[in-house]
């Protein structure tokens, strides 16, 4: 903010903003002076990640027509986001002004700094812009000139015949950036209903996100908070510093899902990925599958020990309304209670809430269980017997 008010026109700003929202200039200048100390003081309260909690509840119609094109183009450039924000409302205000609009738009289609790009775009978007989709979309066809995520929030949302050549070059330019590039793309892509995309350019869509996705899935990449080169886990965290690294990896399967690329082989393997995330996905599409098409669960079922699958597809499995797995309870309570260890806690676990179990089979079984050698098999019968979630299941969660 230091270097904002260095800036010419930053004492017309300042006072459009004081004007506007009543405040006392002389109070200001001593709170920015008190500010300013505490910042030097503290060196860790200036991170670039640090965002004020801005509170703009002036009456902003009062600068109205009061001020010019090149003031509010200096705040639009404004590192800090107190005055960045005020020179955004301040835009919207005096979008009647003449020059104002053309700014925002030259803005919005030239400049190479993101911040700018981004409220520009904001301000046209809340003055109803008729043209802000086109203007979006030529800078993110355009290769001289750098495209940045939030000129995707301004693409249309169906893409109409004659401009899907266009709307693919878009899509694949996207996939081509970094991290924050490719998850906006993908999350792009996620807003589109595919209802409103040309069938014929479906297919091209897809194979593309699944290239993408391949492609990703061999990438190292590196986290931006070490120094040092480090290469960031499957997970999404660094294994050095521990911070995320906004992997897309989500926002692929997200997509994927969406137009039913995966097959229930894939998602059953995605139950073990690292992001939990991805784990989440992948669960409740295998019980929407499961439960629209009895076929695959059989087979799921059936080929059990064969295809080695583990008690994580069994407890899913055991999670289906009773009327859905009743057919099967033959073949479940075997595998229950005569693959491993791990399936039978499962399987006690989920004893009380099956329908199909009546209550003296289930004191039977619980019977044999609590002569298991295992312990944990004991105090799951035992919990599952007085029919209370004792402290074991807080540690099996
Ligand atoms: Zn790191």
């Amino acid at each position: 903010m230091g270097k904002d008010l260095e800036r010419p026109h930053s004492k017309k700003l300042v006072k459009a903003i004081c004007e506007t929202v009543e405040l006392n200039e002389t109070q200001l200048k001593k709170e920015l002076y008190s500010l300013l100390h505490y910042v030097n003081e503290n060196r860790c309260f200036v991170s670039s990640d640090h965002i004020l909690n801005l509170h703009l509840d002036g009456e902003w119609e009062k600068c109205k027509g009061k001020v010019a094109p090149e003031v509010i183009e200096e705040g639009l450039h404004s590192r800090s986001d107190i005055m960045g924000e005020c020179a955004v409302y301040m835009a919207a205000y005096n979008i009647e002004t003449a020059g104002v609009r053309d700014l925002l738009i030259s803005m919005l289609r030239t400049s190479s700094i993101e911040t700018v790009v981004e409220r520009a775009g904001r301000v046209l978007a809340a003055c109803e812009e008729k043209n802000l989709a086109m203007y979006a979309e030529a800078r993110l066809m355009d290769d001289a000139i750098p495209s940045y995520i939030c000129l995707y929030d301004y693409l249309p949302k169906r893409v109409e015949d004659s401009a899907a050549e266009n709307w693919l070059r878009i899509i694949r330019r996207g996939f081509m950036g970094n991290r924050y590039m490719v998850s906006a793309t993908l999350n792009y892509i996620l807003s589109v209903e595919p209802d409103n995309i040309p069938q014929r350019i479906k297919d091209t869509l897809i194979s593309m996100v699944e290239k993408s996705f391949v492609e990703w899935n061999q990438k190292q990449v590196k986290c931006l908070h070490c120094k040092e080169e480090t290469i960031v886990k499957e997970d999404g965290f660094c294994p050095k510093c521990g911070i995320g690294a906004n992997l897309p990896t989500k926002n692929f399967i997200e997509v994927l899902t969406k137009y039913q690329c995966l097959t229930m082989e894939q998602y059953i393997s995605l139950c073990k990925h690292p992001m939990s995330e991805v784990r989440d996905i992948a669960r409740q599409e295998l019980k929407r599958i499961w439960m629209t098409d009895p076929k695959k669960l059989k087979t799921v079922i059936i080929n059990f020990e064969e295809r080695a699958y583990d008690k994580v597809v069994f407890a899913l499995i055991l999670q289906l309304p009773s009327d859905v797995t009743s057919v099967y309870k033959q073949d479940l309570q075997r595998l229950g209670m005569e693959t491993n260890d791990k399936m039978l806690v499962e399987w006690i676990r989920r004893l009380r809430h099956l329908d199909w179990v009546s209550a003296s089979e289930r004191k039977e079984m619980l019977k044999k269980c609590l002569a298991s050698e295992s312990d944990r098999v004991r105090d799951g019968a035992m919990a599952c017997w007085l029919n209370e979630e004792g402290t074991f299941w807080c540690f099996m969660r």
